[in-house]
């Protein structure tokens, strides 16, 4: 396809992994290029592993010792014969120095120049290259002085509330609000040191706290021939950890004013630097105002590209190719035009109702909704280890008015089954139909004003899919004895619906899930089943199931969930909440509980992680509640302690190890009570 450019591209090895580089890898493929993958140890049977034409391995789990190795990509990309490198975001995307390395050998970046890489890197040097362009900033100060007093004065000039930044900061992180002057030193202390060990870089910048704004953007696209143009705006205010989560086109009661405002304004920053690729310049604007400020740029594809992709009907990643090829744009401004309305949900491996808290294990089964767009970094069997970032799909929907647009992300949202670890998908659901957002009203602030004693989840939903979990269970349990009492009408007829030929009968059994735990009793009569659960009635109707799946009527209608079964575990999702649910009859977990009380014995992984430090060797005494293990989750560590007090027998796991949850770490010999009195 590229083989005429003036610098011809024939193979693409895409450094990074995730559904951007799925997403990636398939232009290439239609375009005929052949894709190259890279992976890490973590990554070795990834999903973009097996959609490449070709992979290989770069290095450890550790991003440091892969993914943002430049000398092992590069060294990756000559092994395998690559002419390109497209760098995807994140990771090294950004990185002047790996576009300078792709330069010197010979291999080309798939993005603009190192130099503009290097100019919007910073965001204190693209502000002053902004406001060079005549293009509003933030209020604010991005001075080379960096001592104490001059920051402190410069706040006291913008006025309180100030937002201090990591100049090198991205991905939402690096920045501290600073309420009063008081609080002013030690803010400025803390976040000098988070931007020197997140980013190697300690150099701040101030700005003015926005209160109530606006995220709103500019996609850009140039060619290497001095062509530049914009593919309109997104608006992407809905956030959490200042981090986007829902991301659409065009921005909703956006005056016609401020978007030229917004389009003149990307165009002349990118004009000053000779902007060469697809980028995307950020802007924020106090709600109701009309005057947006510039914020910064990013100088790669973005994660929310997919929405401009489907108003313009344009391939951002065909375009990134053919500028790197030397080729010239494939349209002018007045031949670029946008039609209807998009959405992008950002689906995240998180727990929204614990903080957004990331949660890795195994993802055991993905059914994408039929009819949209879904860039995916998972399927079935899909490890979430701890090492990246959570988000692991974009759901993204698309209409002719943004109604039916929201309509079909709310569909599409329910649709999506994750099947075996829990995810933001009932959130961003719940989020889509809330009025500020639904009305196209959302600012910053949707989150916090939207749900502002956190989101949960509806407790009713849970009961609902919970006595689900208890039928399913049921019907394929084979441990499940046919007493007197209890008469399993599926075991002896399966797979048959329960009609209401079966005679009552009925089960109490006890559920744990990711959400707390459960007794429910479930009886069978004429006409269906109900559950009765925390003292309320949970009718299912008539229910069937094939073990993959489950057909329940709680509301007279018919709805098939899905399930599957991993262990003594079973997974099923209804409406976009899935629970994965441990079962036991309760007459077993009586008796299963009084093994426990002797016990005490050991300490288990209480989640997927990785082991970050032991403090105990075998041998050691131990008092209970002491710390022995320490845990990290993503970003979060975990401190294990010993239940009761006893000498290490066992130590079953090492610091690196990774482990799923309920893994036994330590064993201990338990010292009775009157052993130490
Ligand atoms: P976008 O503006 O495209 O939405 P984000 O700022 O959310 O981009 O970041 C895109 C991705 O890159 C995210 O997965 C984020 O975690 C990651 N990322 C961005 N900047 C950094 C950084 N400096 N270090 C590590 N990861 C980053
Ligand atoms: P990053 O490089 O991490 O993406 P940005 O400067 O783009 O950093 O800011 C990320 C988000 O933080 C913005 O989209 C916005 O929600 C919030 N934010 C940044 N600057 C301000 C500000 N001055 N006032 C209020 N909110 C801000
Ligand atoms: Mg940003």
């Amino acid at each position: 396809m590229f083989a005429q450019s003036p610098r011809p591209i024939r193979s693409v090895l895409v450094a990074n992994r995730g559904e951007i580089a799925i997403r990636v890898l398939r232009t290439c493929k239609r375009l005929g290029l052949r894709g190259i993958a890279v992976y890490s140890d973590a990554d070795a049977n990834a999903l973009h592993v097996r959609t490449a034409d070709a992979a290989t391995r770069i290095g450890a789990a550790p991003a440091r010792e892969s993914y943002l190795d430049i000398g092992a990509i590069i060294a990756a990309a000559q092994r395998m014969e690559a002419d390109a490198i497209h760098p995807g975001y994140g990771f090294l995307s950004e990185n002047a120095e790996f576009a300078r390395a792709c330069d010197a050998a010979g291999l080309i970046f798939i993005g603009p120049s190192a130099e503009a890489v290097a100019a919007m890197g910073s965001k204190i040097n693209s502000k002053r290259i902004a406001e060079d362009a005549g293009v509003p900033t933030v209020p604010g100060y991005h001075g080379d002085a960096q001592d104490e007093a001059t920051l402190l004065s410069e706040a006291k000039r913008i006025g309180f509330p100030v937002l201090i930044k990591a100049s090198a900061g991205g991905g939402g992180r690096g920045m501290r609000l600073v309420e009063q002057a008081g609080d002013f030193a030690v803010a400025l202390d803390a976040a000098r040191k988070e931007a020197q060990s997140a980013f190697g870089d300690a150099s701040i910048l101030l700005e003015k706290f926005i209160r109530n704004p606006r995220h709103l953007e500019v996609q850009l696209a140039g060619d290497r021939l001095g062509n530049l143009v914009h593919l309109f705006e997104r608006d992407c205010s809905v956030q959490r950890n200042n981090q986007k989560v829902l991301e659409e086109a065009p921005a909703p009661n956006l005056p016609e004013g401020v978007r030229q405002r917004l389009f003149d304004a990307a165009l002349k920053l990118g004009r000053k630097i000779g902007y060469d690729s697809a980028g995307t310049v950020e802007f924020i604007m106090e709600a109701g105002d009309d005057q947006p400020y510039f914020l910064e740029m990013n100088t790669r594809l973005q994660v929310e590209h997919p929405v401009t992709e489907a108003i313009t009907g344009i391939d951002l990643v065909e375009w990134q190719l053919r500028a790197a090829a030397g080729e010239a744009l494939p349209l002018q401004q007045t031949q670029i035009r946008q039609s209807g309305h998009a959405i992008e949900a950002r689906i995240t491996a998180e727990r929204v109702e614990m903080g957004f808290q990331p949660v890795t294990g195994r993802l055991e089964r993905v059914i994408a909704p039929q009819d949209m767009r879904f860039d995916t970094g998972v399927a079935d069997r899909a490890e979430i280890s701890p090492y990246y970032d959570s988000m692991i799909a974009k759901l993204i929907a698309a209409g002719r008015s943004r109604e039916s647009c929201l309509a079909r992300l709310e569909a599409g949202l329910r649709e999506l089954a994750l099947l075996g670890l829990p995810s933001n998908q009932l959130f961003l659901r719940d989020a889509v139909r809330h009025p500020l957002f639904a009305e196209g009203r959302a600012t910053t602030r949707f989150i916090e004003t939207a749900f502002p004693d956190g989101w949960k989840i509806d407790a009713a939903e849970l009961r609902l899919l919970r006595a689900a979990a208890a039928t399913t269970w049921l019907m394929k349990e084979p441990s499940v004895p046919e007493t007197t009492e209890w008469t399993n009408p599926w075991l002896r007829q399966r797979p048959v619906r329960v009609m209401a030929s079966a005679r009552a009968a009925r089960s109490t059994v006890m559920l744990t899930d990711e959400y707390g735990a459960a007794e429910i009793e479930l009886r069978y009569g004429r006409g269906g089943v109900e559950a009765m659960m925390d003292g309320e009635v949970i009718w299912l109707g008539v229910v069937a199931g094939s073990g993959d799946d489950l057909t329940i009527a709680p509301e007279g209608r018919t709805e098939t969930l899905h399930v599957c079964r991993d262990g003594s575990r079973i997974c099923i999702a209804r409406n976009g909440l899935a629970i994965s649910a441990d079962l036991v009859l309760k007459s077993e977990a009586q008796r299963a509980s009084d093994a426990d009380a002797r016990s005490g014995n050991r300490v288990d992984a209480p989640l997927h992680g990785l082991i970050t430090q032991v403090h105990v060797a075998v041998g050691d005494h131990v008092e209970a509640g002491m710390a022995v293990v320490q845990m990290e989750a993503m970003k979060l560590v975990h401190t294990l302690s010993v239940p009761r007090a006893g000498r290490v027998t066992g130590i079953h796991q090492a610091v690196g190890d990774i482990v799923p949850a309920g893994t036994t770490l330590i064993e201990i010999d338990v010292i009775e009570e009157k052993e130490i009195s």
